[in-house]
Formats: C-alpha cells, structure tokens, sequence
C-alpha cells in the first residue's frame, strides 16, 4: 500500500527557520544565508520523509512566512499598496513577502501588513488575501515550480502542494464592495493553469491540492465552483494525478460534489471523522478509479497512534477497494505538531512512561510506513513487532496510575445542575456586591497583567537557572506587585489587580501547577511566521495540588483596602491552548480544568478576594468547523465556565474576560456564564459590538474595551470620554465599566502609565456629567 505525506513542519526542529528569518529581519545575516537554511530545511526534511519509507513526499510545503501568503505571490494577489515596493524600490520577492505579513516601515515609507487569522480550527495563522473588485492574476512567484525542480535535482520525486483555487478565494477578503471574491474564480484558474503547465513539463505526476474549505458548510455556489475549477484543471492535464485533501472535518453535505470530481485521489481526515469512509464505501465507489488517501494518523495531536484502531478503518476499506486503491496517510499536514519526539529526553518535563505514548511529526511518518506495511499482505516481522509495542504502550495508557485518578472522575460525574448555578440572580448579586464593594459609577478596572518587562522576565530565567533562590524570586515579585498596587491606588483606580508578574503564560502557569499536564522542551509549533508555540500536554486526568493564585493575591490586597481582583484562566481556555488527550471527549476534560478551577476560586473567596476573574479569550475559536456542532460545544463551554465560577457567594463578583470577540452568533452563550461583570475587546469595531449587546439586551455588566492596548499609542482622556458616551447611547449607564481592552504585559510602563491614569481621569469626568 502507498504511503504519502500532507506536508511536514518548515520550521526545523531546533527552529531554525525562526531564528534564521529573525536574524534577517534584524539584518545580522543575508539573504543568501537565510536562503541556504531555507534550503537545509527542505532538504533534511525530504530525507527525513524518504528515510521514514514515505512513497510520495510533499514539496512546496515549505514557506519563510505562511503558505497562504505564497499562494498571493504565486498568482500575482499583490495588493495595490505594496507596488510602491516593487517598482520603484524594485524590493526583491522575499523581501516582498516580509513586507507583505509584516509591514514596511523604512526608507521614507509606510505600509501596512496584511491581515491575519486563525487557519479554520488550529493556532496556526494565515495572512488574509485581498481581492479589488477588478483583481487581476497572473504567475508571479514560481516557488511552487522551482521547489519542485529542487526536489527533483536532490533526487527526490515530489508531490507538490498547492493551495487550491476556491480555498484561497474563500479564505480572503473584497477590499471593494460590488462583488464576490469567487466571482474571481475564472481569472484566477489560468494562473493555475500555467503552474501545471510549468510543473507537467517538469514531468510532475502527483499534484496535491488543499481544499480545507471543503471541511465547512458550503453553499450551492461554492460547491459548483469546485466543481467548475477541477473540471478545468483536470481536463487540461489528464496525465497528471490530482489529490485533493481537505482536513479537519467531514466532507459533510460536501460528499457528494467531490465524489463526482474528475480527480485520481480523494484524501479523507479519518481521525476527525471517522464515519464518512463507511459513508464513501456505502456509493458508487467501488465502481469508479477513484482512490482514497486514508488519513489515520493524526496530525493534529501528539498522542501515539492505536494501531488496531486504525487497522480496523484500513480493513473497512480493504474489503470495499483494492490495495491499489488506498492510500495511508497522516489526517492532516504534520504542520500543527512539533518535528522530534526523540530530542524529548529530560524526564523531570517529561517522564519516560508518558513519552512512550507520544508521537511528533517524525514519529507519525513511522507509524503511516507501519500502518500500511501491516495492512499488506505479508506483514514485515518489524511491523508485527511493532504492532505488539503498539499494543502494549495502548494498554498502558489505558490503566497507568499516572494519569488515571478516580477520585476526578468521580467527581467530575457528579457535577450537578446546581454546581452549574450561582444562588440569585444577578439583580440580587449586583445589589449584595455592591454593599461590600462600593463602587463608583463607571467602575474602573483593568484585565490583570502589567508590562512584563526583561527585567521581570530575567528574574525567572534567573531563578530557574538558580542564580536567583526562591526566596529572592519571590521578593522581587513581591516589590513589583507592591509598586503597581501603590500605582493603582495613587491614580484611583477601583478594582486593583496585582500585576500577574510571576506568570510566563496565561495557561503555562496554570498547566505547571496542575496534575494531569506535562511540558516538552522542544515540542514548538508555528503560530505565525516566525512565533512558535510550546503547548502543554493535558495527558491525564487535571486535578489541583495545592492553591495556585491565592499567595499573590492575597498579598496585593493587603497592601490595600481597595478590592483586589483575582486572575484565573478559565477551563475553555486553557484546554483550547494545550494538546489535549485523545482517550475521553474534550468536554470531559474541559470539566476536570473547571473544577480545578473551582477549587482555586473557593480559596481565593476564602482568601478574602472579592472580585474575581476568570479569562476565557479562546471561548470563541473553539467553536466547531461545522456549525452542526456549535451547540454541543457552546453546551460544555458554558457549562465548564459556571461550574468554575458558581462555587462563590452572592456577594463575590465574578469578571470574565475575552478578546477577538466576534459576539453576535454567540451572543446567548455569552449571556449564559452569567458572569456579574464582562470586559471585552471593542477597540476595533466598537459600536457594532455594543449595538449587538443592546439589541440582545445584555443583562448584567459590561466593561467595552476603551483603548486598544496592541499599540503604544496614549489614547487621550477626550476620546475615550467619547467611546463611552456612545457606549451609553445604547447599553445603561448602570450596566458599564470602563476598562482597558486586553492585558497590558506586552507593552512598557511608561505607556501603560499615561494610558491608565487618562482612563481613570475619563471615568471620573463621566461621573461628574451624569
Ligand atoms: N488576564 C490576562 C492578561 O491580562 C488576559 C489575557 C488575554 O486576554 N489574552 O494578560
Ligand atoms: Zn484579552
């Protein structure tokens, strides 16, 4: 049986791409230098894969920045701001690129980067194409061709991945009203056109095409444009051998359009849905060419492979088509899971037994080689061996102590309605909080981190490294936390908080604290360009050790009779940013961090903390792909965030906070934490936001972010007067805070001091008017 790959990190296992592309953009070293790690990226990479036994290898999978970004080069989707820079400057296509994800500030010049978002449900992000209402294409950048031909001169027979036509419409933007960007589709496809010209001349045979978008819920017209473009494609270039892949999700209501497409193979991601190969084998199938990529191993999680789970997904297959017919095939591009399991090997992060679980992108090749040579006819005595293994760490994993806590799952179990409840509504609660707190109208607030500058920063390197002791660690954060309490005070601020100057991360910090995580020491994922992520490890059941909060908190309300509040991360959040397991529902999970949670606000209300606020910035992009799903996943968030967050009296006032929010089409759910206060994000699109608040009749308090706090720039005290005037045009005065629109830890305290004290300044003039 074939074995092909989707694609593999271009990030290097050391990184190296990052830090050769940093370096650049620092100018430290040439463009022939980051072009040459570039090159031993790609090359290792192919080895690697050829190594692994992989029949058919991905090329062009390889970017400096992002795959979507290259797809705008390679068919001339340059926005009109940037031609400046290639004209006039004649800026080379790297250079280019770099100016494109990143702006371009130099040389008397200033452009703007691209846009950029969430590629569908990963941490990954792409940069938004642009699209005028008279977009012209045309074959700009040939990196798909000549990556190709690299491959080729290295000896290695390639499959090229391209990012499909109707995927990269859809995932752009109309910069001009008066059309739709798929309207683009017939001037887009010649470009594609002389791509597999150039690439059949080369005598390419397999071309890969990315259609992820097929993972959504199409619309009549989408489906008729895949249709339309592979039609043309194909008929064009019949002796080439088209995949098309799409990943993350059923094909759904999609099914039917892409049986019918006039491609050779059809790839299938069976980890995230698992039931659509019986769905396929139930057509026609059998009586058509097609073949099927079946995707078992997944590329989206860490964990090892079962074996005979997937065995049992080949063998279903098997006994529809021939072997000839089947691929095997991670689910998805080995992009979203860190590079080498075997550079692992400090077993106080990662203990030896939870490490024979797992599996990174090298280590997934083994096991698609594995998994087909099992299901051939004549088993490698290897293979059988390997299997045996594979059984066993499964069996392992099933039962081991380490992670199994019975206790959690019983408890977990018994969760109750009334867990999930505070004890009045929030008219009761607002009226008994307000007689211990006190506060004024338009209560000021901001959302719990201070500038983490170097120096807090170096504090803990150095205390890790044990050039600091705990006890000097913890005086240092002591006096910063000091500092910004007497800050927060001199300027009147309402409701404090201590500054979250001992936390590296939002979920890191809690991960390290609970049972149930682990961390890897290399285990980097792209985020975006050169930012890499290093998620924690949800590998068992999540339970608290001990009070994780309560130290600081309880000593930066000492300092002060103005109520401190507390800063958790709430459980959506911190499942959402970490590799889960793949033994229980996600849901499940979710439940154990909520009450760990719990337990941590118990003690914190004990503590004598009378505000206290659980983030959930991710609580929206964790929502499913296919909006079939929303509701089971909205269900469980909500669930998980009360049950967080109802183990308090009336009279402690319970904040959430969330960030990118886009509220409208979840608006109920955010009304159903029936958090006493919400502070959100709305220095982007301000009155939209809060026109959806009105108009659903938010019921209890709100804090609209006034300033946007991703720049250094000062707002003025004027204009953020002004934003909350119009906050009051349609949501009540009563209902309102005036906050900050996110944390402050990226930016300085010289900023962050002017910005806050305007902003307390602007909350008193608005007292002072009503
Ligand atoms: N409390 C966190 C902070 O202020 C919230 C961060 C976030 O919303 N992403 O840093
Ligand atoms: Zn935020």
């Amino acid at each position: 049986m074939i074995t092909h790959n989707l694609g593999y990190p271009r990030i290097g296992a050391h990184r190296e791409l990052k830090k050769a592309n940093e370096s650049y953009w620092a100018g430290k070293i040439t463009a022939q230098e980051l072009e040459q790690t570039a090159k031993n990226i790609r090359l290792n990479n192919w080895y690697l894969q050829k190594d692994a036994g992989i029949d058919i290898i991905p090329c062009n999978d390889f970017t400096f920045y992002d795959h979507v970004l290259d797809t705008c080069l390679m068919t001339g989707a340059i926005p009109a701001r940037y031609h400046d820079l290639l004209v006039e400057k004649q800026l080379p296509q790297l250079d280019l690129q770099f100016a494109m994800a990143r702006g371009f500030q130099k040389e008397g010049l200033d452009v703007t980067a691209m846009e950029m978002t969430k590629w569908f449900d990963t941490n990954y992000h792409y940069i938004v194409p642009e699209f005028a209402a008279n977009q012209q294409f045309s074959l700009f950048s040939e990196k798909v061709i000549s990556q190709y031909h690299e491959a080729k001169r290295a000896g290695f027979e390639a499959k090229p991945v391209i990012l499909g036509p109707v995927s990269f419409l859809l995932l752009g933007k109309e910069k001009e009203k008066g059309f739709h960007r798929l309207q683009l589709l017939s001037k887009l496809l010649p470009v594609y056109l002389e791509v597999l010209r150039k690439l059949d001349e080369l005598d390419a045979h397999y071309i890969q095409f990315d259609e992820p978008c097929l993972s959504l819920n199409l619309g009549q017209e989408e489906r008729d444009a895949i249709t339309s473009a592979y039609t043309t494609l194909q008929k064009a270039f019949p002796q080439l051998h088209f995949i098309l892949a799409s990943y993350f999700e059923c094909y759904g209501e999609n099914l039917q359009t892409v049986l019918q497409l006039p491609v050779q193979t059809l790839h299938l991601d069976l980890v995230r849905c698992p039931s659509q190969l019986e769905d396929i084998l139930a057509t026609n199938i059998r009586h058509t060419k097609l073949r099927l990529s079946l995707g078992v191993v997944d590329g989206r999680n860490i964990w090892k492979n079962d074996f005979d789970q997937s065995l049992a997904l080949i063998r279903k297959a098997q006994e529809a088509l021939s072997n000839e017919r089947l691929l095997i095939a991670p689910s998805c591009s080995l992009l979203h899971v860190p590079c080498d399991l075997d550079l692992e090997t400090d077993e106080n992060n990662l203990p030896a037994v939870v490490k024979s679980w797992m599996a990174f992108a090298k280590q997934k090749l083994d096991e698609v080689k594995i998994l087909a040579d099992l299901a051939g006819n004549t088993p490698s005595v290897n293979a059988l061996q390997s299997l045996k293994d594979n059984q066993a760490a499964m069996a392992d994993r099933r039962t081991s102590s380490l992670i199994h806590r019975p206790a959690v799952v019983a408890r977990t179990a018994a969760v109750s309605e009334d867990d999930a409840r505070r004890t009045s509504a929030f008219p009761q609660r607002k009226q008994l909080q307000q007689e211990v707190l006190h506060l004024p109208k338009f209560p000021t607030t901001t959302i719990g981190s201070f500038p983490q500058t170097a120096t807090v920063r170096s504090w803990r390197t150095k205390w890790k490294k044990g050039e600091l002791t705990a006890a000097e660690y913890d005086t240092l954060i002591k006096e910063e936390t000091a500092a910004s309490v007497r800050w927060q005070e001199s300027i009147g601020m309402d409701v404090l908080v201590h500054g979250e100057f001992e936390r590296n991360d939002m979920v890191e910090y809690f991960g390290e604290q609970l049972e149930g995580f682990v961390f890897t020491q290399y285990g980097w994922v792209q985020s975006y360009g050169s930012r890499c992520v290093k998620p924690p490890v949800i590998v068992g059941d999540v339970a608290r050790k001990a009070p994780m909060t309560v130290y600081y908190t309880q000593y930066a309300q000492s300092l002060t009779d103005k109520p401190v509040k507390g800063m958790l991360t709430g459980p959506v959040t911190i499942l959402q940013w970490s590799f889960v397991r793949n033994d229980q529902p996600r849901a499940t999970t979710c439940l154990q961090i909520a009450l760990a949670i719990r337990d941590e606000v118990h003690d914190l209300e004990e503590a004598g903390i009378r505000v206290i606020q659980i983030d959930e910035p991710a609580l929206r992009e964790g929502l499913p792909l296919r909006h079939e799903n929303w509701d089971n996943y909205l269900q469980s968030a909500v669930k998980a965030f009360r049950v967080a967050s109802s183990g308090v009296t009336d009279k402690t006032q319970i904040h959430t906070h969330m960030c990118y929010a886009e509220f409208n089409d979840i608006f109920e759910s955010i009304a159903a934490l029936d958090a006493d206060v919400i502070t959100i994000e709305t220095s982007r699109s301000q009155s939209e936001l809060l026109e959806g608040f009105a108009h659903f009749k938010y019921p209890n308090d709100i804090g609209p972010g006034v300033y946007d706090i991703h720049s250094p720039r000062i707002p003025s005290e004027e204009e953020m007067v002004h934003l909350m005037e119009q906050a009051m045009a349609v949501i009540p005065a009563e209902q309102l805070w005036v906050n900050p629109d996110c944390g402050l830890k990226t930016r300085d305290w010289p900023e962050t001091k002017a910005a806050v004290a305007a902003m307390v300044a602007a909350a008193k003039t608005l007292r002072s008017k009503v």
